[in-house]
């Protein structure tokens, strides 16, 4: 028996989120960054744009929490725990979805992953303590990357609340109450701390310093660039020595 020392990279292709507010441009902007691409990715849509519904279990799980939520735009229907263990299975849900094309060595982009899950419903824990909601979104993100592997890379796309408000506004057209512009606001602050939490996942698109053709163009060269150098991914709950999800190699030959 042989055993290689070092083994080539994974053959899956990189998994990328595109996180950031309502209306801040994310989809807008990841679309035409990978427009240019020559490996196209498979783009998946964010919860918001699944209106009409698809069939599956993700799906059945967003319609509970939208008929829980009465309409609110941010899903909230007073449970956030409970709420956020349901997001975190859809965020399961899609990455089991994507697995046969992440395994084929295709880049796939997420549109809102587990970070939308982790600012959002900390929010809600912690309405009145900034600090107290960034340690809980870090100790939520811990929780997700439990139940999936964390995407490799995540683009936030960010500008002011206001900005993205009135995009979203006219795009959905309707008129968010204040308190909805309020929770937009904390969430804005509260996404760019937690990118600067992790600068080896996060790349952060501020669109108060770039332009739409600037910023499409950053996140082409970050997608592009994505794709070397990946790791295996084990299932989190599976312990070493598991096989990866994607190539079925084991884990244990990697450190070796
Ligand atoms: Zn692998």
């Amino acid at each position: 028996m042989t055993i290689t020392p070092k083994l080539s990279a994974c053959t899956r292709g990189p998994l990328i989120s595109a996180e950031g507010l309502n209306g801040v441009g994310k989809t807008y902007l990841t679309n035409r960054a990978v427009e240019g691409l020559d490996l196209k990715p498979l783009m998946l849509d964010e919860f918001s744009q699944r209106v009409n519904g698809r069939p599956g279990l993700g799906e059945a799980l967003l319609r509970a929490l939208r008929e829980a939520s009465a309409g609110d735009p941010f899903l909230r229907g007073g449970t956030p725990m409970a709420e956020a263990l349901i997001l975190m299975a859809i965020k399961r849900h899609d990455l089991d979805t994507v697995l046969p094309e992440l395994s084929g060595g295709r880049p796939v982009v997420e549109g809102r992953s587990v970070d939308t899950t982790a600012v959002c419903q900390a929010l809600l824990l912690h309405p009145n303590d900034q600090d107290e909601a960034l340690r809980t979104a870090v100790a939520l993100l811990g929780l997700a990357s439990s139940f999936r592997p964390l995407p490799d890379l995540t683009i936030l796309v960010t500008d002011d609340a206001s900005k993205a408000l009135e995009r979203a506004q006219q795009r959905d057209q309707c008129v968010f109450t204040a308190e909805q512009a309020t929770f937009m606001a904390d969430a804005c602050t509260l996404f760019e701390r937690l990118a600067a939490t992790d600068q080896v996942r996060y790349r952060v698109v501020d669109r108060r310093h770039v332009n739409e053709y600037e910023a499409a163009e950053q996140i082409r060269a970050w997608v592009a660039d994505a794709g070397r150098d990946l790791g295996c991914v084990v299932e989190p709950w599976q312990g070493p020595g598991a096989a990866c999800i994607c190539c079925g190699r084991l884990s244990e030959l990697q450190s070796a």
